[in-house]
């Protein structure tokens, strides 16, 4: 997966900004990290395997994007604060933070075992505040800055294999609202991008895989690429998003608002 859309923002855009994403050496989070580091962001990653933190950090910087890496679990808020201790120490400042981080096996109700439920919520859900409070008051208390959550267009629809993921994906996008209105008076905004179907992650090659018939591609006819999701964040930190906050904002080709699925193409 790598970046196919051209860009419609100055590559300066995030000049001087520091951009921290959550599990951002891999799929949909790598991609948002090249994009803000496209537009002058310096990229600051955390996730648990550091192999992979190593070779996205080495990928960003093939690119003359500065990028710095923390190993660390989202669960964990000691791991989370000495986290957000190391960018400050290499960075000094959070203007962005990207709680892109996530846990997902497709498996109908009856065969999540409590553990994996709980794995799933405490990834997605806790983890998303865990890390949003740790930059909280480290930064962004101070300073003010964009929060942007990364969902799933899942919250109003009931999604079969997807229970744990659309029950944790429910509840980032209350915090998304709740933080939003505790945290404006700070000047941090804080929105999420629900993400489509992404062709070439991970996630969406397990779904394909376990089930006979993934159903039809999205009434715009193309598939979504992690580009999409990135330039959708990058909005969010711009300045002409200024006045928005606490929006979820599915980028999914019209997918999910199209109810009936029936696939006629023009009509
Ligand atoms: P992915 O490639 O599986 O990436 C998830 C990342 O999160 C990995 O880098 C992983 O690294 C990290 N991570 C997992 N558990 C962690 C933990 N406990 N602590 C710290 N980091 C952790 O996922 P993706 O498909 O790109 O999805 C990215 C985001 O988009 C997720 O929020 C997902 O729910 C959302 N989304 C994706 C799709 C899609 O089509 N793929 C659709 C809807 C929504 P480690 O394992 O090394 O920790």
């Amino acid at each position: 997966m790598s970046d196919t859309t051209p860009s419609s923002f100055r590559p300066d855009l995030l000049a001087g900004q520091v951009a921290f994403v959550t599990g951002g050496a891999t799929g949909i989070g790598k991609e948002i990290c090249r994009v803000l580091g496209r537009h002058g962001a310096r990229i600051a990653m955390l996730s648990r395997k550091e192999d992979r933190l190593k070779a996205a950090v080495e990928e960003l910087h093939g690119e003359g994007i500065a990028a710095h890496h923390e190993v660390g679990d989202v669960r964990e808020p000691d791991a989370v604060a000495a986290a957000v201790r190391g960018i400050l120490a290499r960075f000094g400042r959070i203007d962005i933070l990207v709680n892109n981080a996530a846990g997902n096996f497709p498996a109908p109700m009856t065969q999540i075992s409590p553990n994996g439920f709980r794995s799933v919520v405490a990834i997605d859900l806790l983890g998303t505040y865990n890390v949003s409070r740790a930059v909280f008051y480290a930064w962004l208390r101070d300073h003010g800055g964009n929060i942007v959550n990364i969902s799933a267009p899942f919250e109003l629809k009931g999604v079969a294999l997807q229970a744990h993921v659309a029950a944790a994906k429910a509840g980032v996008d209350s915090l998304t609202r709740t933080c939003a209105v505790e945290w404006g008076p700070y000047g941090i905004r804080v929105n999420a991008v629900a993400p489509g179907s992404i062709e070439g992650t991970e996630g969406v090659q397990r779904f394909s895989d376990a089930v006979a018939n993934p159903g039809p591609g999205s009434p715009l006819g193309i598939t979504g690429h992690g580009s999409d999701i990135a330039h959708a964040v990058l909005f969010f930190c711009s300045p002409a998003a200024r006045f928005i906050s606490g929006q979820v904002i599915a980028v999914d080709g019209a997918a999910t608002v199209d109810q009936l699925k029936l696939g006629l193409g023009r009509v």
